[in-house]
């Protein structure tokens, strides 16, 4: 997706905004001699932005507008070190909502709605989005936030709530319980908005027949507004992503070029007309790909696939990008042998290898079963690994998280 004019206008003139008010990044854009972008060669060659700079802009150092235009702030979770703290401006807010409703519009959720909201309210962007959004759109916000299922299923019965906001863990739970106390029937449900963590496709079918729900993915960072930077529409053919508010890219996350439409890599966001915090090529390390081609809904906003991952996940072997999903929905048609594998990748003679070990029982031939796995896996990812067929309970087994992928190339 090439950027356009339109698009590279408004980049622009958030270049002018951050140097301006002389921000962390307006002082970085500034010290690389960068002040404007013309063409879509120059907006290539703009510095990346990632996570490490926003911690080292904490407190408020991205803020690229005068304090006073500032309503709030947002931070990230920050589990490891320095949190990162997002400036909003009333227009930030007022966007966010905007697209937020947008997403709800193309989920066929109307004002007529009632949206039970159970993600956490706070310093981070998730329920208060949600809420945002259900405001702007007319509905009627149920904001329940996190937990006390009890009162969640209660609320849901009492008010007769039609829309469930959540994460698909808990709306895993969500089902269980409603099927455990036979309450199906006094639920009226009929869509899901479920934030993206990745989450398998028997994961999403479990929870769209036991609650007899439609499900729509919502993607979104706090970085960038939060939730509701897209969302899919009724064909579930990927997230349609507002790009009159966001440039989209994808790049090859080790060689920081863009990739071509319909190949998968890390999703990179510039943002258009953000105030407080405005970003530029922010590196998300989530992985997906350009749906290329129209969607039959019409909509000319271009679509992602959802999230494959995260860039940390990613093997380069041969030259190709693998992921262990990859590996593991190759695995998962082979009922005969058991959910533990190990892939070890190797550089032997000038050459990558990759092995991947899984386990069976007796009962099977393992030189034929390793053979059949070899010719999936090669039909998959288009090189063939060596198997090797262990015993069960040979692979290591952990408390924790186990090693699944062990690269000896860089030892
Ligand atoms: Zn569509």
């Amino acid at each position: 997706m090439k950027i356009t004019e339109v698009q590279l206008a408004q980049v622009n003139d958030r270049i002018k905004a951050l140097i301006a008010s002389n921000s962390f990044y307006g002082k970085k854009l500034e010290q690389a001699g960068i002040t404007e972008v013309k063409t879509a060669d120059d907006f290539l060659k703009l510095p990346f932005s990632e996570k490490a700079d926003l911690r080292e802009a904490y407190p408020l150092g991205l803020m690229a507008c005068p304090e006073e235009k500032i309503v709030r702030i947002h931070s990230s979770s920050g589990t490891t070190g320095t949190p990162v703290i997002i400036p909003y401006t009333q227009k930030d807010v007022d966007d966010w909502a905007t697209m937020f409703a947008r997403c709800y519009e193309t989920a066929g959720i109307t004002n007529k709605d009632r949206i039970q909201i159970t993600p956490g309210y706070g310093l981070w962007t998730a329920g208060i989005g949600f809420q945002l959004g259900c405001e702007k759109l007319g509905a009627m916000a149920v904001p329940m936030g996190p937990g006390n299922t009890e009162k969640q299923l209660q609320m849901m019965q009492d008010l007769e709530t039609t829309v469930i906001c959540s994460t698909s863990s808990y709306a895993l739970l969500l089902t269980e319980e409603i099927e455990k106390r036979g309450i199906k029937d006094k639920i009226r449900l009929k869509k899901g908005v479920i934030g993206s963590e990745r989450w398998s496709a028997k994961m999403r079918e479990r929870i769209a027949e036991g609650l007899g729900i439609e499900l729509y993915d919502i993607y979104g960072l706090t970085e960038i507004y939060g939730p509701g930077i897209g969302i899919n529409c009724e064909h579930n053919t990927g997230m349609h992503i507002w790009d009159d508010f966001l440039y989209l890219e994808i790049i090859d996350p080790n060689t920081g070029l863009p990739v071509p439409d319909g190949e998968t890599g890390e999703i990179v966001i510039t943002t258009l007309c953000k105030e407080g915090a405005p970003l530029i090529r922010y590196r998300t390390h989530d992985l997906s790909r350009i749906i290329p081609g129209e969607c039959p809904c019409g909509r000319h906003y271009p679509r992602i696939d959802v999230i494959a991952g995260r860039t940390d996940d990613m093997m380069k072997i041969k030259g190709v990008n693998v992921f262990p999903k990859q590996i593991e929905e190759v695995l998962a048609k082979f009922p005969e042998i058991s959910s533990e594998y190990q892939i070890r990748i190797s550089h032997l003679d000038g050459k990558d290898t990759m092995r991947i070990y899984v386990e069976t029982n007796g009962s099977v031939d393992f030189a034929d079963l390793a053979k059949r796995i070899a010719e999936e896996v090669k039909s998959r990812i288009g090189f063939t690994p060596i198997v090797k067929v262990v015993e069960i309970g040979v692979l290591p087994r952990s408390m924790k998280k186990t090693a699944r992928v062990i690269d000896e190339r860089f030892n």
